[in-house]
Order: C-alpha cells, then sequence, then structure tokens
C-alpha cells in the first residue's frame, strides 16, 4: 500500500522559488569581479535565473545539456547555477586553479555546451579553445562595457545576453534523480572524476546541512561562503542559504586576509566557512592589525585537517566557535561535523580541543563504518584505525561516463580516508590511505603531527611524509615553512613534538623549505612532496645501515 501524500519531487529550484517568495527582501552582497560592492535579493535572484533559464533554452540547451561555470562566488554564478538546473541542464562547476591542459580535459569529458564564465578566466579559455571542441558559446559574467575583446567564439556579456529575454518563464518539472549538478574530483593520481549530483540528492544535502548539528544556518544569519561554488559544490551553501533565507555575502575573487576580514566587519557576517589556508590568511591579518570578529559566530573549517591552534585561536582569543568538518566531492560534500554532543558538552580547555580536533559526527543520512583491508567492520573505540567506509543519498554510486565499481557489496563507498571512530560516533580521520606512515608496522598519522607543528610558534606550514628507511620501512620526515622572519632549529621542533606523541612517532628528521606544493583544492600535495624526497637520506638511516 502506498501512503496518500502529494507527490512533491524535491527540484534544486524550487529552493529558491521557497527564498524568493519567504525572504525575498533578504540581501545577497557580492564583491564583484569589476570591484564595487553589489547588492541584490533572493526575489532578484529568482527573477534573473528565471531569464537564464529561458535564455539557455532559446540557444538550444536541454535537459541533460552540461553548461559549464569557471567563476567566483558572485550573484551573477548562484542565479546561473538556478536557471541552468532549471530546465534540468546540469552545472559544471570547473575549478580555475587547476592546470589548463586538466582544464580542457574536463570540459571535454562532460561534453559542455556552454562556459559561463567571468573576464578573469578568459586568457584560460582563450588558450584551450581550439582543443574544447564541445564548447559553443561563453557567456561572460559582466556587462558589455566591460566584455574585454576576446578571440572566443560567440561570446557575449552575461548582461546583453538575458536582456534579450522577458523572463516570463516557468521551471520545468521532473523526475527528482535527475541531474543538476557536476564537479570533478581534484585527483592526485589518474584523470579527474565526475560526480554527478542529483536534484534530491542536493535538497536532501541542503536540509542535513541546516541541521543545528551541522552547519545550522537560520534566517537571521548573514552567512560568507568562502569556499568557492566550484569547490566541491560549495559545501551544499549555495542551497543551505536560500532554503534557510539566510543573507548571503559572496566574497567573489579577493580572498586574502584583509578583503575576507572587510567583508566579515563591514557586513557583519554571522557563519562563514572555508579551507585552513584561507583561515590562515585571515588570522596573520588580524594577529598584525589587531583586528576583532565582532560579530562572527561560527566558522566553518574544512578541506583537510583543521590545525588544533587555529581552534583554540579562534575561540580564545576571538570568541568565534570552529565547526571542524569533514567531507568530499563524491558526498556532495559534507560528511560530518564536529558540534558537540551532550556527551562533550562539559568539556573545557585541552580536553574541548582534544575533541574539537576530530572530524566529527554524521548526521541523518550519512551512515559510517570503518573496516579493515578485508572489509571487517572495525570497532568504534576511538582507537582502531580503519578505511573509512560511508553510505547515503547524496553519496556518489558511480563516477560519469565510468564503468568502474566503487561500492563494496553493502553499498558503501570507500573515501580513500583512514580514521577511528569513537564511541559516541566522532571521526577522527589520521590520513588518506596512501599518506599513512608504516613504520615498523604500526602507523603513524601524518595529519597529527602535522596538526602538532604548526602549532609551534615559529611554524606557519607542515606536512610530514613517510621516507624509506632501511630498518622501519619507512620514518616520518617533517617538512616545515617558517614564519616570516623566524629561524626555527631541528631539535627545537623535535623537541616540541617531544612530549606530545609516542616517542617513536617523533620524525627523524626536519626540512625547511620556503613553500609546501598545494593542490587545486588547496591541500598538501604529498605526492610532489614524496617525489621531490624521494631520496632524502635520513640520518636514522644512514645510522642504521651502518658505516
Ligand atoms: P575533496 O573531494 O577535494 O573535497 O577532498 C576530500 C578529501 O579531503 C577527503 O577525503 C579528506 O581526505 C580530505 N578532508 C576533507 N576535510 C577534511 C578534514 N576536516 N580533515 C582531514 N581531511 C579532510
Amino acid at each position: 500500500m502506498l501512503g496518500l501524500m502529494q507527490d512533491w519531487p524535491l527540484l534544486c529550484h524550487r529552493i529558491i522559488d521557497h527564498a524568493a517568495l519567504n525572504h525575498g527582501e533578504r540581501p545577497v552582497i557580492s564583491r564583484s569581479i569589476e570591484g564595487p560592492i553589489h547588492i541584490t535579493k533572493f526575489s532578484a535572484i529568482r527573477a534573473r535565473a528565471l531569464r537564464v533559464a529561458q535564455r539557455l533554452e532559446r540557444d538550444g540547451v536541454k535537459r541533460g545539456d552540461r553548461v559549464a561555470t569557471l567563476a567566483w562566488n558572485t550573484w551573477r554564478h548562484l542565479e546561473s547555477w538556478y536557471g541552468i538546473l532549471g530546465i534540468g541542464a546540469v552545472y559544471h562547476t570547473v575549478n580555475p586553479r587547476l592546470f589548463t591542459d586538466q582544464i580542457a580535459w574536463i570540459i571535454n569529458h562532460a561534453e559542455d555546451r556552454m562556459i559561463m564564465t567571468d573576464v578573469t578566466f578568459l586568457p584560460i579559455l582563450e588558450k584551450i579553445a581550439g582543443h574544447t571542441p564541445t564548447v559553443e558559446r561563453t557567456i561572460v559574467f559582466c556587462d558589455g562595457a566591460h566584455l574585454p575583446k576576446t578571440t572566443l567564439r560567440n561570446a557575449v556579456a552575461y548582461e546583453d545576453w538575458i536582456a534579450e529575454v522577458d523572463g516570463d518563464f516557468s521551471w520545468k518539472s521532473f523526475d527528482e534523480n535527475t541531474a543538476a549538478g557536476m564537479c570533478y574530483t581534484s585527483g592526485t593520481t589518474g584523470n579527474p572524476k565526475g560526480v554527478l549530483y542529483s536534484h534530491r540528492s542536493n535538497v536532501l544535502h541542503a536540509m542535513a546541512a541546516l541541521r543545528p548539528d551541522m552547519v545550522g544556518l537560520s534566517m537571521s544569519d548573514i552567512a560568507m561562503p568562502v569556499v568557492p561554488l566550484f569547490h566541491a559544490n560549495g559545501w551544499a551553501l549555495g542551497f543551505a542559504g536560500p532554503m534557510a533565507g539566510a543573507s548571503l555575502v559572496l566574497p567573489g575573487q579577493k580572498l586574502d586576509g584583509a578583503s575576507i576580514y572587510d567583508l566579515l566587519t563591514q557586513f557583519k557576517v554571522t557563519c562563514t566557512a572555508a579551507v585552513p589556508t584561507v583561515w590562515l590568511a585571515l588570522l596573520q591579518h588580524l594577529e598584525k592589525t589587531g583586528g576583532k570578529l565582532t560579530h562572527l559566530r561560527r566558522v566553518v573549517i574544512g578541506g583537510s585537517a583543521c590545525p588544533r591552534a587555529m581552534i583554540s585561536t579562534f575561540q580564545d582569543v576571538y570568541g568565534v566557535e570552529v565547526i571542524h568538518a569533514w567531507g568530499m566531492t563524491e558526498m556532495s560534500p559534507l560528511g560530518t561535523t564536529c558540534t558537540l554532543k551532550p556527551e562533550y558538552a562539559e568539556l573545557k580547555g585541552e580536553a574541548l580541543l582534544d575533541v574539537q580536533q576530530k572530524q566529527g559526527h554524521a548526521p541523518f543520512g550519512v551512515e559510517m563504518k570503518i573496516t579493515d583491508d578485508a572489509g571487517q567492520r572495525m570497532p568504534w573505540d576511538g582507537k582502531t584505525f580503519g578505511r573509512l567506509k560511508v553510505r547515503g543519498p547524496a553519496v556518489a554510486r558511480a563516477y560519469f561516463k565510468d564503468d568502474g565499481q566503487i561500492l563494496d557489496d553493502e553499498g558503501f563507498f570507500d573515501t580513500g580516508d583512514v580514521g577511528t571512530i569513537d564511541r559516541y560516533g566522532y571521526l577522527n580521520i589520521t590520513d588518506r590511505s596512501k599518506d599513512v606512515i608504516k613504520s615498523g608496522g604500526e602507523w603513524i598519522s601524518s595529519i597529527e603531527l602535522e596538526n602538532l607543528a604548526v602549532g609551534h610558534p615559529k611554524v606557519a606550514e607542515a606536512a610530514v611524509i613517510g621516507v624509506r628507511h632501511p630498518r622501519w620501512g619507512e620514518r616520518p620526515l617533517l617538512i616545515v615553512v617558517p614564519k616570516e622572519g623566524q629561524a626555527a632549529s631541528k631539535d627545537e621542533l623535535l623537541g616540541f613534538l617531544g612530549g606530545k606523541v609516542a616517542k617513536w612517532w617523533v620524525p627523524d628528521d626536519v626540512v625547511f623549505v620556503a613553500e609546501i606544493p598545494h593542490t587545486a583544492t588547496g591541500k598538501i600535495q604529498k605526492t610532489a612532496l614524496r617525489e621531490q624526497f624521494k631520496t632524502y637520506a635520513l640520518p636514522t638511516a644512514v645510522a642504521a645501515r651502518g658505516p
């Protein structure tokens, strides 16, 4: 027997309908690429998104067609998402920080028909234009006056393009399992892989993100997604914000500490989200200028492990609650958030940081398990490491145009991460499975050592990799970027770590570098570091080998 409730497909454009009708006056503030601050509201975003939809249809874009966006977070980018998906086409966010030939590869693999982009990225697109045959037109996020001369075929200024229709248009309706969006994983090895979100998965995921124990947005929030829309589905904020009726502040192109601080204070932002690198820059700016974070209440930090020192600085110096989050492109992307369960509510000081440094617990809609290499479930005791696997309605079941099987026989997806889960369900990521350091048959967590090392006052950034060792197989090497004007010694740093981890976890050596390589999404590029230090001779290795 079927239930007798209405059939109301979970379609993403219903989110912007809701925002326009119920929170229509709520501001959406952007730092435009042209420079000035631009202020609009949800009702206007919806009206212009309908024009985008209508105009795309006039250009012949149909259900299932991919429309790429290569753009910063601004109101135009947001309204384009809704316009594209509102006719059943698929927004495909492309990360402009990728190498140019990777961008071309992704556009070709996705068979994008249109590209919507900022003026900033025209040189990239001009470079690859001869190698992206599926692209029929480039729509540039500006008005006619700001459109530079370009060699791109059929390029048009967005404002002129949407002015060619009247906006008298209705969204299309279709099955909620229809594809809505697409994002390629940054993939450190092999070609990038396309993750294809559905309307249903995006809507369910945004609802989960809104829970008070996750990101917890409300209509009283002024939310600033610093995380770009092109990074892992924009961490769901392009949907969760309008769904909650929260005001949005979209930072555009300038993501340096001073520019972010300016927006936080000028627009009284209450909640924001980005990777640790962004917050490192903001904290350095605050330290230099003596700035305060008067309105900010919560900062969501994820994408890579949030250093303990960052959590305590935000909370103890600036009075801002840190929500450490873990997820991945394949999970839409939010997996866990580290808000406090009643079991941990009384914790203070170091004990509180011990918990907050973990990646947190899963919401309804994310099932987790940790297993050994044979797939046997491991206990949730906070100690036993295992391969982390996940299942849920917003988790990928396959990659785009790829027949490979990515689920186990219980339907779980292997995240490639290794971690522990404690008895209250708090996940602690200890490494990517390929980054774990295996020393004498035991595992050493590179993330934990890195987190501790950046707690040293002279360290700006740290990475730990395994280096070959004749006796132990691998031993940890600490690679450090010192803070500007600071010189730390090897003994000083190893001494600092000494009391904090088991003796055998302490790295065998330290090297100081000017820069650590990062991936296009801001993560430390361990593969590049391993290559760079492939033949590094640890002093302990020389000793073990003997004269
Ligand atoms: P991406 O799909 O590019 O967002 O990368 C996802 C991967 O980033 C995850 O599988 C983790 O390895 C890593 N990651 C994301 N958030 C965290 C976090 N809070 N702590 C540690 N690693 C993280």
